[in-house]
Order: C-alpha cells, then sequence, then structure tokens
C-alpha cells in the first residue's frame, strides 16, 4: 500500500479527529470523552480493542508471531488556550504538547493498517496512552499488561515539535542511543517556626532557608557538572509565609532536575536532598525533600532507529539523526523493556512564524503534519514485520 498517497486521501478524517480532540482538552488519567471516541473509532474500523490501566485503550490489528507497537499519547495540559483558533479548548486543558495530533494520527493509521490487514507478515498493537505529561500514563499500562499477550517486538512513538528554529514542518528527525533527558519533579518543604516579626529570634524563618536553598542548589550546575555535560536544576515555583510581619512557619519548593544519564540522574537527586536537609539544619529549621515523579533518560536502540530511518526514506522524507534532547517523555518506559525509537515531526518552525513553542497556551500546530505521522506509523509497522517476520 501506498502509505503516503493513502494518508492524504485521509487527511480530513484525522484533522476532524484532532480538532475534536483539540476542543476537549482533556487532561492527566481524565480522558472520558477522548477515550470514548478512540474506542468508537476502533470499534466503526473492526479493530479489536480492550482498556488498559486507568485510561488506555490497546488495538490490535493482524496476526503472527512477531509484534510491533505504535504509541500515541492523548493527554493535554492543565492550562487556558490563547490561540484563538475556532477549534481552541474552552475547558481549562489545552493541547500544548500536540498529543492530539498523536492520537489523530495513530487512528488514521489504524484505519489503513486494517485496510491493508491481509498483507501485514504480523501483529500490530496500537497504544493510546493517558497521562504522560505526568509521566506516569506508560508506567500504569505497563503495570496493566500492554506490553505481554503478545509482547512487541519493537515499538514506535511520534512527537510534534513546533516553535523552534528548524521544526520545519515535513522535517523528521530522531536519535540513535541517547535521545531525552531524565525527568524528576521534586517538592521540598521547608518547616521553621512562626513568630512575630518583633521577635524574630524566637521563630526559625522557612522563608530565609527556602531563599537560602535556592541558591545553594543553583550552584550544583556550576560547580559539580563536568563542562562538557548538561544537566538542569530549576526551582519552578516556591511559596511560603503568612503575613508581612511574621517569621514564615512553611515554606514549600518545587524543582525539576533532568540528566542525560541515570547516573547524573541519581547523583542530582541525592544532591537535592543532601544541600536542602544540611541548610535547614544550619538555619535549626527542617527540610522535608519528597521526590514525587520522574523518568529515566530515554535511550533509542540504534538498530530500531537505522530501520526508522529506512523506511522513513522509503516514504520520501529525508529523515535526520539529532543529538540528545532536552526534554523527558514517558515513552521510556516502554523503551526501557523493548527496542524503541521515537520518531520527532516538524510542525512549524520559528521561521514558519510558530512563535509559540511546545507547553506555551498559545501553541499553533500546522496540521499538514498529520499525514506524515500517519504513513510514518503505516511505514514502520508494515515494513518492519515484512522485515522480520
Ligand atoms: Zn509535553
Ligand atoms: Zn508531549
Amino acid at each position: 500500500m501506498d502509505y503516503r498517497k493513502k494518508s492524504e486521501e485521509i487527511f480530513e478524517y484525522v484533522q476532524g479527529i484532532r480538532r475534536q480532540l483539540h476542543q476537549w482538552g482533556e487532561v492527566g488519567f481524565d480522558l472520558p470523552q477522548t477515550v470514548a471516541l478512540v474506542k468508537e473509532e476502533l470499534t466503526k474500523m473492526g479493530i479489536e480493542h480492550y482498556p488498559v490501566g486507568k485510561a488506555g485503550v490497546c488495538g490490535i490489528i493482524g496476526k503472527g508471531d512477531k509484534c510491533v507497537l505504535l504509541r500515541a499519547d492523548m493527554d493535554a495540559l492543565p492550562m487556558d488556550e490563547t490561540t484563538g483558533l475556532p477549534y481552541a479548548s474552552t475547558s481549562g486543558g489545552t493541547h500544548s504538547c500536540g498529543h492530539d495530533c498523536h492520537a489523530a494520527m495513530l487512528l488514521g493509521a489504524a484505519k489503513l493498517l486494517k485496510e491493508n490487514e491481509a498483507n501485514l507478515k504480523g501483529v500490530v498493537k496500537l497504544m493510546f496512552q493517558p497521562a504522560e505529561e505526568l509521566l506516569q500514563g506508560a508506567v500504569d499500562m505497563i503495570e496493566n499488561g500492554i506490553l505481554e499477550n503478545p509482547k512487541p517486538d519493537v515499538a514506535f512513538a511520534t512527537h510534534v515539535s513546533v516553535g523552534q528554529p528548524g521544526t520545519t514542518v515535513g522535517r523528521v528527525t530522531y536519535s540513535s542511543g541517547p535521545a531525552l533527558y531524565s525527568g524528576d519533579a521534586v517538592r521540598i518543604e521547608v518547616t521553621g517556626k512562626a513568630s512575630h516579626g518583633a521577635a524574630a529570634f524566637m521563630g526559625v524563618d522557612a522563608i530565609n532557608i527556602a531563599a537560602h536553598i535556592v541558591v545553594a542548589l543553583n550552584e550544583i550546575i556550576s560547580r559539580e557538572i563536568p563542562l562538557d555535560e548538561h544537566s538542569v536544576v530549576l526551582v519552578g515555583k516556591i511559596s511560603g509565609g503568612d503575613t508581612v510581619n511574621t517569621t514564615a512557619g512553611s515554606a514549600v519548593l518545587e524543582v525539576s532536575l533532568r540528566a542525560q544519564t541515570e547516573e547524573k540522574r541519581n547523583f542530582l537527586k541525592q544532591r537535592v536532598k543532601e544541600i536542602s536537609e544540611g541548610i535547614a539544619s544550619t538555619f535549626r529549621g527542617k527540610a522535608d525533600v519528597q521526590f514525587v515523579y520522574g523518568m529515566s533518560p530515554l535511550y533509542c536502540d540504534p538498530q530500531a532507529a537505522a530501520d526508522a530511518h529506512r523506511y522513513i526514506s522509503q516514504l520520501g522524507y529525508t529523515p535526520v539523526c539529532v543529538p540528545c534532547a532536552g526534554g523527558t517523555e514517558d515513552f521510556t518506559a516502554v523503551a526501557n523493556i523493548i527496542p524503541s525509537v521515537m520518531l520527532n515531526l516538524g510542525a512549524g518552525s520559528l521561521e514558519e512564524g510558530h512563535i509559540c513553542s511546545m507547553h506555551n497556551a498559545g501553541m499553533v500546530v500546522n496540521e499538514d503534519v498529520l499525514p506524515t505521522g500517519v504513513a510514518i506509523y503505516c511505514q514502520c509497522a508494515t515494513q518492519w514485520l515484512e522485515e522480520n517476520a
């Protein structure tokens, strides 16, 4: 089947699904309308499917010993959309990471793969997952059996990319080996002792402690990470105190960490804990450091990456292998178990006027990317099975 041509023919179908998901803008594991639509569409196509975990859906196409997994995430981010698009979300959730595109493209691919089912040399497993933005959805589906019966031999995922230099519509990139950074969310609860400001010596100022922690955490990058390595330690949120003239009894810092290797990730976590606890006790307070959620760095299987490169080239695109990038993905949970590759699809660059980037409430996707994603999903699955059955 000429997937590139066929994917253009079903453009309106995929666009319609994408716009509907976009308008709902459902978040996290709470995706009732999105999940209902995915199930309904799979049923209409005659594709066997079943729920997995809290809000995941697995579809099955084809028969045989070998199995390819295609993954799309479905969740939006909790922010108020500012695009002004006619199909903008009004729900307080915004698809500013493009997961509406991923789910729609996978449904489009499902349609074509089902049409071509007789020629598939094995099983295609469709993974529609919730809660990627919480880095929890893939893990939840894995814990509930998405990678069993049958166990996939290889997995492919796509992600759109918007608003950066070079994220031109139609550009396809991937990494071979290290692909994305780890990500951790850390919550530091500082406990002091509230007191009247005129008798501050009787209290323990949690805001002062928090301020020292912020400054000290920033030193990790400048003094403890080698020149040729990159890591991120970012205090993204801070709160504390009761009123202008008392010492704060408590303060909370929320910190995000990113690293290129699991070893460096563990180092950052250990240092954040030591520094926070040490500074708090220096000033007679206490710091409780909690690792709220996290994900390892993504490693893309070099063989699967080389295969994907060939398959995508055959569609007439020119895939480019790029170095490890700074984002984090919970597809890593799949890639930690089976050989996997993540494919990045340009969907509007800075040069093309897309001034809002990913996770910005004003981010606008150029929908011309949709057939590209559909064709790539189909070609990767079909050709991998052909070559490995
Ligand atoms: Zn995201
Ligand atoms: Zn995303």
